[in-house]
């Protein structure tokens, strides 16, 4: 039977979220809610996630002492990352030690980059992925380029939201799709991956929740993406019963071989009747940010359910819905959003203003959430709140 004593007190439960970003923010509150004590970590004050937690600490968490240290100060019941920037080694030696890392360490170690998981899934699991090389120098890039052909898409294994990301469309482009990997990857140089080109008919994130009771299918979200980063998401994306049975046997075999108890957002490239496997965060996606509205249960709620061990029997769908991202540019430590009153004066939908303190260059701040008639009303009404937003930096 599952216990939670009181907050602060014995017997309490405490997480520990590493990663505070408006993904870990939601985490905290459906944490919130069910009593448990919230530890958050990033790298910057006042992250988002920090501003609802009990407790934050500021580290960077690629640090691998410094987390072991606040871990075993805090003694947290569920470590719960958000981001794939971990020292994942240290996570493995902690889960070792008795520390239940979220969903396994492995999960975090095999996700920290882009060839474990393409590895795992291509070569160990037989998934049908795109073709794909590795290569560490410049000379292996070129090569790498020549077997998989243009067009082809590089990307820096270690590196999310489109940074270090480019099409190699034709020759010309391969010096430069070397040096944009170069200067975006998070780890500062190193490693690309040149994936072909997929020439989709749609893409998908299908979340995966692997629980108590066994593994559920939320409804396939459809995006799309401007440089790697989502701008809008809508759910359900229509799909061919084929398509959608191909996408939940690639989901429940890639989030087994994971294993462990949470979401997965499961990304797949849809052409004809094919279904790809693009890569799977083992953790709430940004373009499942639409179930906030979407379901009665949020892929947030839906992760600390399973994470608790607490069942969830069913998955209530409120209806088509779409989310839009609003990302800012420019410099400013005072972002100010108005004109709410008009952009929530339509019916059915929502804002989370994420409370992000500062941007440079372009972040993103919040997000429009709208339920439609069907899935171009619900995106007609989020460009329309967007239409109606004023944002002052
Ligand atoms: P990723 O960071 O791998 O999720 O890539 C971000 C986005 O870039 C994807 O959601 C796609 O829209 C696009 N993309 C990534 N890989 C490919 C590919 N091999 N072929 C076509 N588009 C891609």
């Amino acid at each position: 039977m599952t216990k939670f004593g009181t907050v602060f007190k014995q017997g309490g439960k405490k997480a520990l979220l590493c990663g505070s970003g408006e993904l870990g923010k939601e985490v905290a509150i459906e944490l919130q809610r069910l009593g448990i004590e919230v530890i958050a970590l990033d790298k910057y004050e006042n992250a988002p996630a920090m501003q609802v937690a009990h407790k934050s600490y500021v580290v960077s968490m690629l640090d691998g002492e410094k987390l072991r240290e606040i871990i075993s100060t805090e003694k947290p019941d569920y470590i719960i990352p958000e981001v794939e920037a971990i020292a994942t080694k240290t996570l493995v030696e902690l889960e070792k030690e008795g520390y239940n890392v979220i969903p396994t360490a492995r999960a975090t170690f095999l996700t920290m980059n882009r060839e474990g998981i393409r590895r795992l899934a291509a070569e160990e699991l037989g998934i049908k992925t795109s073709e794909y090389r590795f290569a560490a120098t410049h000379d292996g890039f070129v090569d790498a380029v020549k077997a998989v052909g243009i067009p082809c898409v590089v990307k820096p294994i270690m590196s999310s939201s489109g940074h270090g990301q480019s099409v190699i469309k034709s020759e010309s482009d391969i010096e430069n799709a070397w040096k944009i990997a170069q200067e975006g990857g998070r780890a500062g140089a190193g490693k690309v991956i040149v994936e072909a080109f997929v020439k989709f008919d749609y893409e998908i994130t299908l979340l995966t929740v692997r629980h108590k009771g066994g593994t559920s299918f939320l409804e396939p979200i459809g995006h799309w993406q401007k440089d790697g980063d989502y701008q809008e998401s809508w759910q359900p994306q229509p799909t061919t019963p084929e398509v959608l049975q191909k996408a939940q046997q690639i989901a429940e075999k890639i989030t087994t071989a994971l294993g462990g108890y949470g979401i997965f957002g499961v990304e797949m490239f849809v052409s004809g009747n094919d279904v790809i496997f693009s890569e799977v965060s083992p953790r709430p996606h940004d373009t499942g940010m639409v179930t906030m509205i979407s379901q009665d249960l949020s892929e947030f709620a839906l992760h600390v359910r399973a994470i608790l061990g607490l069942p969830i029997p069913n998955i209530a769908f409120h209806g088509p819905s779409a989310s839009k991202a609003v990302v800012v540019s420019g410099d400013s430590d005072h972002v100010t959003f108005e004109n709410l009153e008009e952009a929530l004066n339509i019916p059915d939908t929502q804002i989370r203003i994420f409370g992000k303190p500062e941007v440079h260059d372009h972040r993103r701040m919040a997000v429009l959430l709208a339920r439609g008639n069907d899935i171009d009303d619900a995106r007609r009404k989020v460009q329309e709140m967007y239409s109606k937003l004023k944002i002052e930096i």
